[in-house]
This record gives C-alpha cells, structure tokens and sequence, in this order.
C-alpha cells in the first residue's frame, strides 16, 4: 500500500491509468483510524490489517499537496559513507562501523518542496529512508523487516563547508537546514517489493544524471542497519532512518558543483517514486 501526507492527513494512494487517486484514511475508516499521518505508525498493525480490505478509489491531486509522509518522526538515524563507491570519492575507507548521525526533524519537508539555500555550498545526497513500524531493540538481522512499516524517498541535502569545517565540524547542523529533509512522494509498505533490498536509485541536477546505483550496493543493508542501531538504542514507531547515499555528489566532482537557485532536483527510487526539489536563494 502507498500511504501519503496529504494536506497534513494521512492518505491512501491508488495508482489507477496515467494518475493517481487518494482516500482520505480517516473518512474512509470511518473515524476508526486518525488522521495524523504519524499517529498511523503508533499502531501500524491495526492500520495494515484494514488498508487491505479498502477498495482502490478517492480522487486526484496535486503534488503540491503532498507533505512528508513521515512529518514528525521522534529519531531521525542518518548513515554516512554507506556505498562503496562513495565511500572512495569520500577518501573514507570501507567496512569499519556505520557513520550514524541525526537530521534534526524540523528539516523534514515534503517531496517537492521548494528550498531556501543557505550560504556555503549545498550538495545533494538521494538515500533510500526506512520507516520503522514496531519497536526495535537488540533486534536481530532475520527479524529486522518486521519491524518496518515501509520505504521512502528521501533527500539528504548537506551545507559541505560547514559539514566540512577541519576540526569544528557539524556534521548534524549542516544537513538540517530548514527544508534540508524532503521526503516522499509516500511510503510504500514493504510487501509491495519484490526485493526491497535491490532498488534501483538516481539522482539528477537539471536534467543531467548525477548518481544512479542500485540498494544492494550498500555496505550495511537494511537489516544490518537495524542489528547495528538497535543494539544501542530503542527504534520507535515511525522513527526513519536515512540509509546513506551512493557515489556522485557535488562535493567529490571535478571541478565541484554545489546546488544553485536555478537547479532542479530529481531524486527517484524504483518501486516508490521520486522527489523534485526547486531552489531559492536567501534573501538577506
Ligand atoms: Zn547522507
């Protein structure tokens, strides 16, 4: 199922001949579920077991009413340097544990969002996001998609001067400026995927392809991520986990290309959807 923030509520999505349809999760339950599309993930169980018995159907919409589909997650996990390839172009070395740091929520925005650049240098970075479902602590590798209500597109949009700066680095701050989380176009739940350890993923800046790799190419799977962070910490329901990025960012170009107001910026993964991202400079 494809479950959408739509207008802040939460959405079911239809896919019907050349458009997709919405249903409004509340309406439709008649009141048995809420509308506040993060409250679904409290109790994901009750929620799968009565979106597959609802009919396709709803009405169109626009994309620009599309939110977050996850909008107030408690944790946000973000992975670093978690492909190979971009591991190389990073100048990190391969297979020690998973660089893990957070993107503060307030920077969480919808899936084609306009963005305001900050000065410095802004860089994108497509990932593959894990919405959790049911708790997870000292979760093991076998058990891990159980606990995942789905998967989502996002962005992992980085300030690399300020990420980068020598010995004061701020690695958090500068991938959570204000709309530096878009996130969407919505979650697919897991049973929707063939494979959902193998998905193809792309990006591209106006047009020109920037990075296209496939999932299995991660150095810490899915269930990996979940072994590792779990052994440490509680995951909640509805927390997400950016999964990291593959090769091709701005950063490690020659010569290096940072984002402009005039980009735009398409972030697809098969199976799901994409992202596109419009820029505007900050005014003062
Ligand atoms: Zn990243």
């Amino acid at each position: 199922m494809r479950l959408a923030n739509l207008d802040g509520r939460a959405a079911l999505v239809f896919a019907t001949d050349g458009s997709s349809l919405a249903l409004d999760v509340e309406t439709a339950s008649g009141g048995l579920i809420g509308s506040d599309p993060q409250a679904v993930y409290a109790d994901w169980d009750s929620f799968a077991a009565w979106a597959v018995t609802v009919e396709p159907g709803g009405v169109p919409f626009e994309r620009s009413s599309l939110g977050a589909p996850v909008p107030r997650p408690r944790q946000v996990f973000a992975i670093g340097i978690n492909y190979a390839e971009h591991a190389a172009e990073a100048g990190y070395p391969a297979g020690s544990l998973p660089i893990t740091f957070t993107k503060f929520p307030s920077c969480l925005t919808g899936p084609d969002a306009q963005v305001e650049l900050p000065p410095g240098s802004v860089d994108w970075e497509v990932e593959l996001v894990v919405v959790i479902s049911r708790s997870a602590k000292d979760v093991s590798r076998e058990d891990a998609w159980s606990h995942v209500a789905g998967l989502t597109v996002g962005q992992d949009l980085s300030e690399r001067e300020a990420q980068n700066a020598g010995a004061k680095p701020q690695y958090s701050l500068s991938k959570s400026h204000t709309g530096f989380g878009p996130m969407g176009p919505w979650l697919v739940s897991t049973d929707e995927f063939e494979n959902p350890n193998d998905l193809a993923i792309s990006s591209t800046l106006s047009g020109e392809s920037m990075q296209s790799s496939r999932t299995s190419m991660m150095i810490y799977s899915v269930p990996d991520l979940i072994f590792e962070l779990s052994r440490v910490c509680e995951l909640y329901p509805g927390d997400v986990i950016f999964t990291g990025t593959p090769a091709g960012v701005g950063n490690a170009r020659t010569p290096k290309r940072f984002i402009g107001p005039a980009d735009t910026l398409r972030s697809e993964i098969e199976g799901i959807g994409y992202l596109e991202n419009t820029f505007r400079s900050r005014d003062h």
